[in-house]
């Protein structure tokens, strides 16, 4: 099965897409902000060491959208994210806002 490596046209959000079935896989939208993603030339090699700034990239945009008050937004954001970046700092990050958002409502 193939890893595509998918970056949004619109946010530079970087994501790794598992694929299942070839014949039957539609181009993603990014998870952010809805935007059509462009796949890139997925590369096992680099893979670890482009965790860590794809990590920085993600803790980004959910502190833009935290500078903006939109608590839920992030939230939805870091959970789609951890799903494709598996890193300890993004899982707490994700369940940290998904019970500030479970509390807040
Ligand atoms: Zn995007």
């Amino acid at each position: 099965m193939p890893i595509y490596e998918y970056k949004c046209t619109e946010c530079g959000l970087e994501t790794e897409v598992l694929v299942l079935d070839v014949s039957s896989f539609n181009e993603p939208s990014c998870p952010m902000c809805g935007r059509a993603m462009k796949r890139k030339v997925s590369a096992f090699a680099y893979k670890a060491d482009r965790t860590a700034e794809r990590e920085r990239s993600i803790m980004k945009l959910a502190s833009d959208y935290l500078k903006d008050g939109k608590v839920k937004d992030a939230a939805r954001f870091m959970k789609k994210a951890s799903e494709y970046v598996k890193t300890d700092k993004v899982k707490r990050a994700s369940e940290a806002l998904s019970k500030a958002v479970g509390g807040a409502e």
